[in-house]
């Protein structure tokens, strides 16, 4: 990893510290969040501001490598939540009063 502490340090504040899939906090959070890179660099993604964002573990171990997720009923391939590209309330509705994705 040679990501400098001044662009990690520039993540977090960009994402509140607020995981930036499931927006949970960091401080809520037992661990510290880390930093997910949103193409992998498995498929060539690079260490740079726009590609990284601040991922809770569970999240960040959920996305790995994936770039893509299949719908097992459609068998059709579609693109995961991009922090950058999509709107977060477009994908994901908070229930009422509730903490329930
Ligand atoms: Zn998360």
């Amino acid at each position: 990893m040679a990501i400098s502490k001044e662009t990690r340090q520039q993540v977090r504040e960009r994402a509140k510290y607020l995981c930036e899939y499931c927006h949970s906090s960091e401080e809520a959070s037992a661990a510290r969040f880390e930093l997910d890179h949103i193409q992998p660099r498995s498929r060539g993604g690079v260490d740079t501001f726009e590609n990284l964002a601040l991922a809770c573990q569970r999240c960040n171990s959920y996305r790995y490598n994936f770039t893509e997720g299949t719908n097992p009923e459609s068998q059709v391939s579609t693109q995961l939540f991009n922090p950058r590209l999509n709107q977060w309330n477009e994908h994901f509705v908070w229930e009422q009063g509730g903490l329930v994705i």
